[in-house]
């Protein structure tokens, strides 16, 4: 769990592989980022007596809505934050401030895995919530977008700070460590040294039933194929190959 001075950040396990994150304020409110279903939050949130305030979602893909409808019905009063143009307001981000304005975060247009698709980043917490934009070794699938619009998505990623705790959707890094290793001929590794550090950690955890995630950006950027790409080509050529 992620620590602040009032703030923690938690991960609820839905169906096979999928997380929904959740901020926790003062042991009292949370906010949830794509709960694509319902039952399991609902449960997360009253055993530990959570006011349910914030819902944000990434994008449209039903494992990551499904959970909306049914939430608000039990929490009326929890706010949803669906980004839309109006939003954006020509930008490429806005500001958003939850828990009676103690938390600021910025809200990013991320298009390329869907075309409505939006990160979180919040600052304060060193944190990014990312949807289905990275994954451990991985990148979301372009379904509605271009390359070109999946390849300036993931840029803007790289430009956050180091440090930043990537909270992704989906527990896909073994998956994708597999398609690398397969795929080892095809790719020159910056850092060997680190690449091996990234699969012994991923192993412990994963032997142990931890996530992988929160991944951590400098890791995802020495190792991660589809975010060291240098050029739009290079992403292309491993968008492709991996299908
Ligand atoms: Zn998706």
């Amino acid at each position: 769990m992620g620590q602040s001075k009032d703030i923690q950040i938690d991960m609820i396990s839905i169906f096979k592989d999928n997380y929904v994150p959740v901020i926790i304020y003062k042991n009292s409110s949370a906010c949830l980022v794509d709960p694509g279903d319902s039952p399991p939050v609902h449960r997360y949130l009253s055993d530990r007596n959570l006011k349910l305030e914030v819902i944000l979602i990434t994008h449209h893909h039903p494992d990551h809505i499904g959970g909306v409808r049914e939430l608000l019905e039990l929490h009326p009063k929890a706010r949803v934050i669906v980004p839309n143009d109006k939003d954006f307001a020509g930008h490429d981000s806005f500001s958003l401030r939850i828990f009676n304005e103690q938390l600021s975060l910025v809200c990013i247009k991320t298009p390329g895995h869907t075309l409505d698709h939006a990160v979180y980043y919040c600052g304060d917490l060193d944190s990014l919530f990312c949807g289905d934009l990275v994954f451990g070794l991985g990148c979301g699938r372009v379904f509605e977008g271009t390359m070109a619009q999946m390849f300036s998505s993931l840029e803007k990623v790289k430009k956050l700070p180091p440090t930043t705790k990537i909270y992704c959707a989906h527990e896909y890094t073994e998956h994708n460590l597999k398609f690398i290793l397969e795929n080892l001929d095809q790719l020159s590794l910056e850092n060997p040294a680190s690449f091996k550090e990234y699969q012994q950690n991923l192993h412990s955890l994963r032997h142990r039933g931890l996530p992988s995630v929160p991944l951590l950006l400098a890791q995802e950027l020495t190792n991660n194929p589809f975010l060291s790409a240098k050029t739009l080509e290079e992403f292309t050529f491993w968008r492709k190959l991996k299908g």
